[in-house]
């Protein structure tokens, strides 16, 4: 029988009703393992929750843990209401309370030291998949469907890189024969995504939007046949259509397109979702929760069809930090202590320009960006401006600027372009503008790229 794994997001798992849109879909196939995320936005209260209890603000701090408590009571009253059985309620409830005890111990814990650990703070994180999926088994089982709850510490074995642990491969295709020997017993397993263990048996997590990363994983560990990332939107978008008012989903991308858009900021799937795939050419699609009969995305090996561009992102709060050289410092030894300083701060650099005498540097601002300018100082003069916006245009089959010329800059002559990066052999175009130009110029930017292919 051919295993389909189906991956769950937090929008899919929002509420009850939700809930049985994704049991119906659960149902409707011949061997589904399921991956789910918390409930929207609970990662996000968990994370506030860890914050008022550093500060110590035991009041805010509990509110944010009863909202999280109740709106679990809510989907399981709402999914199980009018169920002439308690037996389902009364296990989800039971587990909840756990889960709830739990969080309050750690929380306890940060209050008390006034600071918090990667360590706790992944634990804490992973309360939400470990509540939301055993919560959706007993949905499921009250619903008829022999579903079987997996704890995903079981499977998921990493290294103990907190906050962006590393899986081990080797020991997940040993542990993965538990979860066969569920199938061959003829039941569904559902587990939470996002979260594992590493070789002390702490809690780990695989990074922002890992429950996709361990779709994939488990995927790849059963050869399953595909696997599935049911989410809100249908499919991979050539932009974000909450911006862009012309942004289309693209029906087919091979594994490097769709890793290319990933790293560069189009908000597609967790980066590493499309590695342990490509080797086993098992392809993932990317499908609408709620309308399930449009097309979605698929990602495979199929070779790349020719598109003249892949995408479109944008990001805001971009800054531009310029270091000047000094007289004494030789160009080379002035550029490696320029990218020394920036290593020392462990900033993302977006685009980099630079002359002998001077580096420009686009990153985006966090707190990080004042300790590199000050650490600059102390050998060059720095000029910074900031409010920018950045667009990459991912993936352009142009190979010069003449041919972007009328295809991608018409329309926006009159732009006041900040920096701008381009190569041939990366295929991206990074352009900063003002950020009050952003969205206008990346509007017109998609319309010249997309509207004719
Ligand atoms: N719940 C986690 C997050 O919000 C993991 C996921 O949803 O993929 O990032
Ligand atoms: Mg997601």
């Amino acid at each position: 029988m051919s295993i389909s794994i189906l991956k769950f997001g937090g929008t899919s798992m929002s509420d009850h009703h939700t809930w049985k849109k994704v049991l119906s879909i659960i149902g409707s196939y011949d061997q589904p393992v399921v991956v789910v995320s918390a409930t929207a936005r609970t990662t996000r209260m968990l994370l506030k929750a860890a914050d008022y209890a550093t500060e110590g603000n035991t009041s805010k701090k509990e509110a944010e843990v009863a909202a999280i408590q109740n709106r679990h009571i809510d989907i399981i009253d709402g999914f199980l209401e009018g169920s002439s059985s308690t037996e389902f309620k009364n296990r989800a409830f039971k587990h909840l309370e756990a889960c709830i005890e739990r969080l309050n111990e750690y929380l306890n814990v940060i209050q008390s030291e006034g600071s918090i650990s990667l360590k706790n703070r992944d634990a804490i994180a992973s309360i939400g998949e470990q509540i939301s999926s055993f919560l959706l088994v007993e949905c499921g089982k009250a619903a008829g469907l022999n579903c079987k709850h997996i704890d995903a510490r079981t499977i998921i074995k990493t290294d103990s890189t907190f906050g962006k642990a590393n899986p081990d491969l080797n020991k997940i295709s040993d542990e993965i024969k538990s979860l066969q020997l569920n199938i061959d017993a003829g039941s569904i397993p559902i587990m939470g995504g996002f979260y594992g263990e590493d070789e002390n048996g702490d809690i780990t997590t695989l990074g922002f939007e890992g429950s996709d990363y361990t779709a994939s994983l488990i995927g790849a560990a059963l050869m399953a046949e595909t696997v599935e990332i049911w989410t809100d939107v249908s499919g991979v978008y050539t932009s974000d259509p909450r911006f862009i008012k012309d942004a289309k989903p693209i029906s087919n991308l091979s594994y490097s397109e769709a890793t290319e858009m990933a790293y560069y900021g189009a908000k597609v799937l967790h980066p590493s979702t499309l590695k342990p795939l490509q080797k086993l050419d098992i392809p993932l699609w990317v499908k609408n929760m709620f309308e399930a009969d449009a097309d979605g995305t698929k990602i495979s090996n199929a070779a790349a069809s020719a598109k003249t561009t892949l995408a479109l992102s944008f990001s805001t709060d971009i800054c531009i930090v310029t270091a000047n050289a000094p007289e004494t410092l030789m160009g080379y030894e002035f550029l490696r202590k320029v990218f020394a300083t920036l290593e020392s701060v462990n900033l993302p650099v977006e685009l980099v320009t630079t002359t002998e005498a001077s580096v420009s540097i686009a990153i985006p601002y966090s707190d990080a960006v004042p300790q590199l300018i000050s650490k600059l100082l102390s050998f060059s003069t720095v000029s910074e401006e900031h409010k920018l916006g950045l667009i990459r245009i991912i993936g352009t089959s142009h190979s010069t600027i003449g041919t972007m010329k009328t295809s991608i800059f018409e329309g926006i002559d009159k732009t006041d372009i900040r920096m701008m990066s381009f190569s041939k052999g990366k295929k991206n175009l990074n352009i900063i503008v003002n950020e009050e130009d952003l969205i206008p110029t990346a509007q017109i930017i998609h319309t010249n790229c997309f509207s004719s292919n």
